[in-house]
């Protein structure tokens, strides 16, 4: 998919031009994949204009991988959560994908490197659904791959790391070029974990089931709002190993994150998702897009506005 340009990146406190945020080969993230990121989004949101979803937990996850991989971030929550509006705001954006990261730069190349200057960027850029608009409305066909996640004690699978993603990219490069959308990788145990950039929940005899985090997951923040909401809709809802097999046995299947939403999944390995109807899906969809048109009340307080003076003249104009 192709990067949408806009106008300004964050870099270490300012703005500076798209074309300018650039880094040395030498970057010591470049070769060990030294970096922690985030993937958010804000949206237009009917009743309160441009909103950030959920940017203080995302901040908060920020500075949680970036604290396991002794990346610092010389920059407080609040203020992360501010450089997120502003970027937003001076790129005249209400509906983005927002991408922080830190990492560790150029300076040094050892692996315990603790003098690297690390490096902090907020960049943000127009990005439609994921696994694409059909996707979203009629599912998706997606396959187990032969690609295991990182097991317990390798890699640690809640940090959102760059390096993480290499696993995530075999899982997905292997997807499609069988045919399918997504891949959904197993945990070193065999049980299902999650998909290369989702989390995975399935519904059987009416109840919600999905992996738990001592599953090799990425504790989705999407996966956190569906868990909030299905039980604010009455549903009951589980985190449990789940076997292979049970997918199989799936009356509904769907992904959930910050790129994917939540998007339906139609088939498995081929063989079809219980009957096709996904009442509960259709109903956490509801649940979760009515926050940005004010059908569902945020009780929560997951919409942050980025109630700029700037994005007010803008939208003025
Ligand atoms: N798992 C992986 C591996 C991911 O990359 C993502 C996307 N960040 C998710 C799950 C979903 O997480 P979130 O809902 O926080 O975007």
């Amino acid at each position: 998919m192709p990067i949408s340009e806009t106008k300004l990146i964050w870099r270490n406190g300012e703005m500076v031009p798209w074309r300018d945020a650039t880094t040395h080969i030498l970057t010591h993230c470049m070769h060990y994949g030294t970096s922690v990121f985030e993937g958010m989004r804000a949206y237009n949101a009917r009743h309160k204009g441009a909103v950030i979803f959920r940017n203080r937990e995302h901040m908060e996850r920020f500075k949680f991988s970036a604290r396991v991989y002794k990346i610092a971030i010389n920059f407080s929550i609040e203020e992360l959560m501010q450089a997120c509006r502003d970027v937003i705001a001076e790129n005249g954006l209400s509906e983005a994908y927002i991408r922080p990261f830190a990492y560790l730069g150029y300076g040094e190349i050892g692996l315990a490197s603790q003098r690297c200057p690390s490096e902090v960027a907020i960049a943000a850029f127009p990005w439609g659904a994921y696994l694409g608009e059909e996707g979203q409305k009629h599912g998706i066909d997606v396959c187990v791959s032969s690609w295991r996640r990182l097991a317990p004690g390798t890699m640690p699978a809640a940090a959102k790391a760059a390096g993480n993603y290499l696993s995530s990219r075999l899982i997905s490069i292997e997807a499609r070029e069988r045919g399918f959308t997504e891949g959904i990788g197993l945990a070193h145990d065999g049980t299902v974990s999650e998909g290369a950039g989702e989390n995975l929940f399935i519904v059987r005899n009416g109840r919600i089931v999905t992996p738990p985090a001592a599953s090799s997951i990425l504790w989705g923040i999407t996966r956190d709002t569906v868990i909030t909401l299905a039980r604010d809709l009455g549903f009951e809802i589980v985190e449990q190993g789940i076997p292979r097999e049970m997918l199989y046995a799936a009356d509904e299947a769907f992904f959930t994150g910050t790129a994917a939403e939540i998007t339906p999944i139609r088939s498995i390995d081929g063989i079809q998702v219980g009957s096709g109807e996904r009442p509960m899906t259709t109903a956490l969809q509801k649940a979760f897009f009515g926050l940005f048109t004010g059908e569902t009340k945020d009780k929560w307080g997951w919409l942050d506005p980025v109630e700029s003076s700037a994005l007010r003249a803008r939208a003025a104009r």
